[in-house]
């Protein structure tokens, strides 16, 4: 999922969990399960094999989401609440991207960095060939809207 998606799932998991270590694991098991949701993202198909071109584009697109998804949590959950626990909620939610990032970056050579993308890869949804682009765009605005919706709910 992108990145917005992760980032709202652990700011509303922030924003309602008192305690750190509870805020900390649940954020980190979300972006499993929202993973394994059929959906689409922009994550380049053959990310090894871009150019510099490739990479300034990723790079933009990767900022834009993290600019929109701060902005969107700011808007909704940031005035009258800890902010301290949504940005921990918000940064252990989107981790695992992170870390899968580097394990790229670092051409696999960490073995910490190179295990955590293996449990990344083995839970996330694989099928984008075979389903339609329109499911995984819906799916992906459906699970987006909802979290928004919960989170001004909550
Ligand atoms: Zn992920």
């Amino acid at each position: 999922m992108i990145l917005i998606t992760h980032m709202l799932a652990g700011a509303i998991i922030g924003s309602k969990i008192p305690s750190y270590p509870g805020i900390i694991l649940l954020a980190l098991i979300s972006h499993y399960i929202l993973d394994k949701i059929p959906h689409w993202d922009y994550f380049p198909e053959n990310i090894s094999k871009l150019n510099a071109k490739g990479w300034i584009f990723f790079a933009f697109e990767v900022f834009a989401d993290l600019l929109a998804g701060l902005i969107l949590i700011w808007l909704i959950l940031g005035l009258n609440q800890d902010p301290i626990r949504i940005l921990t909620g918000t940064f252990f939610g989107i981790l695992t991207d992170g870390l899968m990032i580097l394990n790229i970056v670092t051409r696999e050579k960490n073995k910490f960095l190179k295990w955590a993308q293996n449990i990344h890869s083995k839970v996330h949804f694989q099928n984008y060939k075979k389903t339609p682009l329109s499911q995984r765009l819906f799916w992906e605005t459906f699970i987006a809207g909802l979290l928004i919706a919960l989170a001004f709910i909550i």
